[in-house]
């Protein structure tokens, strides 16, 4: 009939602004339900309303649904500190500071400490209603002020939105700020329900529905297209213009937009290698200790040129590109211009362009070998010039996943191998391939690994090498490739990477500092971070005094709302921390806790729904690399209690209990 089917959410007129207040009824509706899928119905019915009425909006939209302003490599990060947040909300309501925190002493959410304080006021004149667009560009202001005077603008900024808030507004914009919207909306969500709504629009305008297979294969479609090429800004043009369905020859891997790389299992022994890839062609491949870097070219002579991937117009130029993008897709360019330097140097004639997947890794240009990756840790994040570089890095190549214009993801490993080989020239100190040995039995595979070892490399990584299974599968942890870590034979099992969510102060020789930290990992299909151990060893004087010195200025008044943690036992932690910190540790073994959240009911077998902890953690390293949301999952946490159970046959099982 063409008639709208009937939403909850206010409506508005075609062709205008989308009203704030419809997204964020659609935010109350998602966080009122526990159940995925009616959280997916809500924000696809919404995402449908917006196509129909106001569909420029859609793309601000979707950011503002998973709490983006952009892309992850624009760097644009929201996440401002809970004491800006506290005077900003003061201020715009008339009200004390000491108020503000004694509600978020009681309440514990700021988001709702702000609507109460709005509510309070009373019906005073109010500013124009919020809609997505204003929202969008105040929160994009806020995020990206800079330089003197930053703090009281981002404080301006925040309280010119807030003056404008109704209703349940004021909660959402806060916690956007903050960082963590809670709707339990995660992205996967959100693109299966804007590949829903894109559809049955589509069908619509054709006076059509659209069947059950329909939406089945829209939602594949926009899945895979989206794990090659993670940008709203180049797909939801495209969409609109292409339709779902033709979207995939519309939107491939672009160099400039960085994908979520391939990722590797745990192994626990060069026999369990074996046994996966009994009768396949494999590849063993040194497991250099350095940092994740994927490098984009294209010459400025290139004759194809790219769709805009950016949110500002200044930059959608896409002639020339040379950038280095990191594990969880920030450009570090700024980090690296060394090694973008001499790029043209190693890149062979006739290649106009490419997508490389390396490690760079400290290097030691007497001794002409691999540095640790501590060495390569204390090289400046940002504007390094290369003049003042005092750690040099060799970049080590081992996957190509474009070429001269084509996407090689669906190409074999071995094919890539080839052209990668092919493309570049090596030089030594500055750009290598990775060494690798097609070694395919147990004793040729532990003399490689032993090595890998000499030649300061962590293990090997064993990669399935032709068929199928050896395409590259961005942002998958595929049992393709299998890590074997020195570390693992040794029986210490592999490491985690946990974010810092508490301390507890020292006695003693620590007296003045922390003594002892709280971490979680991550869990995030609810968001939240799951509380998993106190530790307090492998820490040296130094790292203390840093980690003070860092982590005090995140401290919080009380545990945010989406921290999981037993607040009954014995264990408190004497501050808490914002989710910013993430810390490598290794134990001794995991066992399920009474006390601790971490993959709580998912391992553990009683019913009883119990957490799982780490014995004797011991602290390894900072990782700069990865973001608290890139923190070891509470799924991988419960895997690997699981396979600790089948290697000590049982005789662990329930552990001790920490
Ligand atoms: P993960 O990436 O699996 O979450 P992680 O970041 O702690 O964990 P590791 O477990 O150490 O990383 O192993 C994977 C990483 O090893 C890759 O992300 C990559 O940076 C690095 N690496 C080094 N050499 C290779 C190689 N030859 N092939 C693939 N990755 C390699």
């Amino acid at each position: 009939s063409g008639k709208a089917p009937s939403h909850p959410f206010p409506d508005w007129a075609a062709g205008t602004p989308t009203p704030y207040a419809a997204l964020v009824k659609t935010f109350t509706l998602a966080e009122g339900t526990t159940k995925r899928l009616e959280k997916l119905s809500h924000a696809s019915l919404f995402l449908r309303q917006v196509l129909r009425l106001t569909p420029d909006d859609l793309l601000m939209v979707i950011h503002l649904m998973i709490n983006k302003l952009a892309a992850d490599y624009e760097g644009v990060e929201l996440g401002i500190g809970e004491s800006l947040l506290m005077k900003a909300i003061g201020e715009s309501c008339g009200r004390s500071m000491a108020m503000i925190r004694e509600d978020q002493n009681e309440i514990g959410d700021l988001g709702m400490v702000a609507m109460k304080s709005r509510n309070k006021q009373g019906t005073l004149f109010k500013p124009k209603p919020l809609t997505v667009k204003s929202v969008h560009q105040g929160l994009l202001e806020i995020a990206t002020v800079k330089g003197e005077g930053g703090q009281g603008r981002k404080v301006a900024g925040i309280k010119k939105l807030l003056a404008a808030a109704r209703g349940d507004e004021a909660k959402y914009l806060v916690r956007g700020l903050e960082g963590k919207l809670r709707t339990g909306l995660a992205e996967n969500t959100v693109i299966v329900a804007l590949s829903q709504a894109g559809i049955v629009h589509e069908m619509e305008q054709k006076g059509q529905k659209a069947s059950v297979s329909m939406l089945t294969e829209a939602e594949l479609k926009l899945r895979s297209v989206f794990s090659e090429l993670p940008s709203y800004e180049v797909i939801i043009p495209a969409m609109m213009k292409y339709g779902l369905m033709g979207l995939k020859d519309h939107c491939k891997l672009q160099p400039g937009v960085p994908l979520k790389p391939m990722l590797a299992k745990p192994t626990k022994s060069i026999s369990e290698v074996l046994d996966r890839f009994e009768n396949k062609r494999f590849t063993c491949e040194y497991k250099y200790d350095g940092e994740r870097a994927q490098i984009h070219f294209v010459s400025p002579d290139s004759s194809i040129s790219y769709p805009a991937t950016s949110i500002s117009a200044t930059t959608s130029s896409t002639k020339g590109i040379t950038k280095i993008f990191s594990r969880s897709s920030e450009d570090l360019s700024k980090k690296y211009p060394d090694i973008l330097s001499v790029l043209d140097k190693w890149v062979k004639p006739g290649v106009e362009s490419f997508v490389l997947d390396c490690e760079a890794v400290a290097w030691d240009k007497e001794e002409k070998r691999v540095l640790p990756f501590q060495q390569l840790m204390t090289r400046k994040r940002k504007d390094v010039k290369i003049e003042d570089v005092k750690v040099k890095v060799c970049v080590f190549a081992f996957d190509l996943l474009f070429l001269n214009g084509k996407s090689l993801c669906q190409e074999t490993l071995e094919e890539r191998r080839r052209l990668m080989h092919e493309s570049f020239t090596e030089i030594e100190g500055e750009f290598t391939f990775a060494t690798y040995a097609d070694a395919n039995d147990l004793e040729q595979i532990q003399v490689f690994l032993e090595e890998s070892v000499k030649a300061s490399c962590e293990g090997l990584m064993v990669k399935m090498l032709d068929g199928e299974e050896s395409g590259y599968e961005p942002s998958k942890r595929s049992r393709n490739w299998l890590k074997v870590k020195k570390d693992y034979l040794a029986g210490v099992g592999d490491s985690l990477d946990l974010v810092v969510v508490g301390a507890y102060y020292g006695r003693g020789k620590r007296t003045g500092g922390y003594g002892a930290f709280l971490l979680a990992c991550y869990n995030p299909s609810s968001q939240n971070y799951e509380t998993m151990c106190k530790i307090g060893t492998g820490f040296s004087e130094e790292n203390l005094e840093e980690f003070y010195k860092l982590l005090s200025e995140l401290e919080i008044e009380k545990p945010k709302p989406y921290y999981l943690h037993d607040s009954g036992n014995k264990l408190q932690p004497d501050v808490w921390f914002e989710p910013k910190i993430v810390w490598e540790v290794k134990t001794a073994d995991l066992s399920i806790s009474p006390i601790y959240k971490a993959a709580a009911g998912m391992a553990d077998d009683t019913g009883k729904g119990r957490g799982i902890s780490l014995r004797f953690p011991r602290f390894i390293r900072v990782r700069d690399d990865k973001s608290a949301d890139d923190a070891t999952t509470s799924s991988q946490v419960a895997e690997m209690y699981k396979r600790q159970e089948v290697v000590t046959s049982g005789s662990k099982k329930g552990g001790k209990g920490v």
